[in-house]
């Protein structure tokens, strides 16, 4: 398994660097007449927490949207806006040559794609297809292999920031596919996001999205077992984050997203850990780190043990609350 991972990916190495020295036709005639065509309709597949705001900021910057979820009370909004909603992928792809996908997990990509009303039934040639979902890099290269062979473009474009950051259009996205595409993907990824960087062949988006989860959940857990014990120690928490952050232990989830009820506003520990990231989508980042993990041979001794604390915490029940719950949960164990 492992092994044909990284014959895959070799191959997916060489055909980037073939493309890059000889890009093929289908794929310049299609920027041209993308290009062209620069405020045709976008289509836009799963309107979630993150997809809903997303497709609106497309909509500010005067893109008409065709829109579909498999929940169809998320498409009202887009209706009463006067946007198109059609009933399957497929139907995005018959009427939008640009789609953008915003899905949970690797299994609905494929699902969005590949199924039975997917966007592969209907895809038009030269049409570009981003996906900005975190799932497995295997998964977006092999997604990428078959839109090829329908003679269109794919890209994987996961992002970061949440839902406020999807909100105020400041996502970052992390862009992996053909160099000669990309710009025409920043024409659209710029609506939405503040730094959309180019990473490499496909793939290398989500390798990068799932290498920042996975530093994200151990300074996480690493803050919140030190808060745990400090305070435990007698330390007043607002004064031992204060320390912390004029220290050598600071970090983002010290100083920005403290996991302590009481330490810092408009956080969700402010808010009992609602809104946020969820600890069921941080538990499945985690486990895509620990496949590639796998599949690269590259030892993650703490992002395996904290995707072994998420999966816990989300049988546990705090799968909905924010990740940075993991306090609490902590909070809740003593040992002797
Ligand atoms: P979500 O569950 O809120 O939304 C996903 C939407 O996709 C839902 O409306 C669902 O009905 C729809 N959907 C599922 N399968 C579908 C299919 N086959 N066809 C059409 N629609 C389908 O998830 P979200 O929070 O918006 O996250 C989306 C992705 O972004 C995830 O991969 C997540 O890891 C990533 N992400 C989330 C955040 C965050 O803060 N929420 C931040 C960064 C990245």
């Amino acid at each position: 398994m492992a092994a044909s991972l990284r014959l895959r990916g070799a191959a997916s190495g060489l055909r980037y660097w073939r493309r890059r020295l000889q890009p093929p036709a289908a794929s310049l005639a299609a920027v041209c007449s993308r290009s062209m065509a620069s405020k045709t309709p976008v289509g836009f597949i799963g309107l979630g927490n993150m997809g809903n705001p997303m497709a609106k900021n497309l909509m500010k910057h005067g893109y008409p949207l065709i829109v579909y979820d498999v929940f169809p009370d998320a498409c009202k909004e887009f209706q009463d806006a006067g946007e198109q909603v059609v009933s399957s992928p497929a139907d995005v792809a018959e009427k939008a040559d640009r789609i953008i996908t915003m899905l949970p997990t690797s299994t609905n990509a494929i699902e969005a794609y590949s199924g039975a009303n997917g966007i592969l039934q209907k895809v038009k040639k030269g049409s570009l297809l981003i996906d900005s979902s975190t799932i497995d890099p295997a998964v977006s290269k092999e997604l990428a292999k078959e839109v090829e062979k329908m003679g269109a473009v794919f890209m994987d474009a996961p992002v970061s920031g949440g839902v406020g950051a999807a909100r105020s259009g400041n996502l970052t996205f992390m862009v992996g596919g053909v160099e000669d595409e990309f710009a025409a993907a920043q024409e659209l990824l710029g609506c939405m996001g503040s730094s959309v960087v180019y990473c490499g062949a496909v793939g290398t988006g989500q390798a990068a999205k799932i290498c920042n989860n996975m530093l994200l959940a151990i300074s996480m857990i690493g803050t919140a077992e030190a808060m745990n014990l400090g305070i435990r120690l007698g330390l007043d928490p607002k004064l031992l984050a204060k320390i912390l952050n004029m220290s050598s232990g600071r970090c983002w989830s010290s100083d920005t997203y403290n996991p302590v009820p009481g330490v810092m506003d408009g956080v969700p520990s402010a808010n009992n850990y609602q809104g946020g990231f969820g600890t069921t989508l941080m538990a499945k980042d985690l486990g895509l780190a620990q496949d590639s993990a796998t599949s690269t041979k590259s030892p993650i001794l703490l992002g395996s043990l904290a995707h072994q604390i998420y999966r816990m915490m989300c049988a546990k029940g705090y799968s909905k609350k924010d990740f940075s719950s993991v306090f609490q949960f902590l909070r809740e164990e003593e040992t002797f």
